[in-house]
């Protein structure tokens, strides 16, 4: 890659972006509600119990007492004076790591548990990849007291162990979704399709910004308090300014949504990062999956491809539509790197401040440093999505 194809174009302060989507779901020409008769029901009976609690301040304040009591919001913004200094970019961090369970996924999984709540639900299904989604939806079961199923690859659950036991001892039931290629991709069908069959008392706890509308709206919704705070702590530590700009990792696009929202409207370029094995608006054409049309990795028969990253949380083949309309519009980018470069950043991170990352997060840190020179002097917030503990052993085993 030439230094050159790094240069990011300086966005027009838009309108209208990161707003409700159309009435059918939409963000320009991508989301929509692409599901079987028997899941249009249970999607707007989802759509008008999330309209009507996100517009009630009860439903907010209890969900704000919640993000700051059990997850432990707001999360710090931290200024990186080592790695700034190496990089020579000022580099700050949205501490996501820091938040209950290790990860901004406990932002959306409390806020779709609140509103289940609120519906009437007993029961929480959702599916995960690696593990993180279904320990936060797990966790949030735990909390409400409420009935979980977490579907999961059958490959997966052989490589996560760990994960499956924590979910299994926050009262989850984990089933093997043994289709395909036994991995997230199988595991969202397979949760989709028992929802189908338990709609009536179970709702359904999508991991990301991608599915059928309402979800890629809502989940963004949930994790706009990252963009939210991240606005407010960088204006006071740039005396009313906003970073030059703001990057996050990109598998299904919620971490990076949520801190999009909060600058937008502004002239920061907004960077999102994804692995060069499941790059899907890089790499992928437009496509149905899982309920919403988007940038989608497919083969020269359409049929969805596997990605394949170094990190699990990022293994998936699409990627949310509203990443999709945000690189149509030319506000967002969307960049590249690889499985090596991750490594380098994951260690580079925990050598200069101290922090060990999830892996995720170290490949919006990776197109930083491969950027640098074109980034010398500005200011660039980068969101720390998660920690390192899950990746720690198969660092080990790479680097040991
Ligand atoms: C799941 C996960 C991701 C990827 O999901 P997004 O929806 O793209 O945010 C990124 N970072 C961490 C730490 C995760 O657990």
């Amino acid at each position: 890659m030439t230094e050159l194809s790094e240069a990011i174009p300086v966005p027009s302060v838009p309108s209208g972006l990161m707003g409700e989507p159309s009435a059918s779901g939409r963000f320009g020409d991508f989301g929509g509600v692409y599901v079987p008769e028997t899941l249009i029901g249970p999607c707007q009976e989802l759509d008008q119990a999330f309209r009507s609690a996100w517009g009630d301040p009860i439903f907010r304040e209890e969900l704000n007492s919640l993000l700051a009591t059990y997850a432990g919001r707001p999360s710090p913004l931290s200024e990186c004076l080592n790695l700034s200094k190496e990089l020579g970019v000022r580099v700050l961090l949205k501490r996501e790591d820091l938040n209950h369970t290790g990860s901004h996924k406990i932002n959306n999984v409390l806020g779709q548990a609140l509103l289940a709540n609120r519906m009437g639900k007993t029961s929480l299904v959702a599916e995960t990849g690696a593990g993180q989604h279904g320990v936060a939806t797990a966790t949030a079961a735990a909390l409400f007291g409420m009935d979980c199923v977490v579907y999961m690859g059958s490959v997966d659950i052989a490589r996560q162990e760990l994960n499956v036991f924590r979910m299994r001892l926050l009262g989850a039931e984990v089933r093997s979704a043994e289709s395909g290629s036994g991995t997230l991709k199988d595991a969202v069908n397979e949760a989709m399709r028992h929802w189908v069959s338990v709609s009536e008392s179970s709702h359904y706890c999508l991991g990301s910004v991608m599915g059928p509308h309402p979800y890629p709206w809502m989940v963004r919704e949930f994790q706009r308090v990252i963009g939210d705070e991240a606005r407010h702590q960088s204006a006071e530590l740039l005396d009313g300014g906003v970073p030059d700009v703001v990057v996050a990792s990109v598998g299904g696009g919620s971490n990076a949504a949520g801190i999009f929202t909060g600058f937008v409207d502004t002239a920061a370029q907004l960077v999102g990062v994804e692995p060069a094995g499941g790059a899907a608006i890089s790499r992928g054409v437009p496509g149905i999956v899982h309920g919403s049309r988007s940038y989608l990795l497919q083969d020269e028969w359409g049929q969805v491809q596997e990605a394949e990253s170094i990190s699990a949380g990022l293994d998936y083949p699409g990627v949310g539509p509203e990443h999709s309309h945000l690189a149509a519009t030319g506000r967002a980018v969307y960049k590249q790197v690889t499985d090596s470069e991750v490594i380098e950043a994951f260690t580079l991170l925990a050598r200069t401040e101290g922090i060990i990352c999830a892996l995720e997060c170290a490949h919006a840190l990776a197109w930083v440093s491969r950027a640098r020179s074109e980034l010398q002097g500005s200011t660039v917030l980068l969101n720390l999505s998660g920690r390192g503990d899950k990746d720690v052993a198969q660092m080990m085993g790479l680097l040991g």
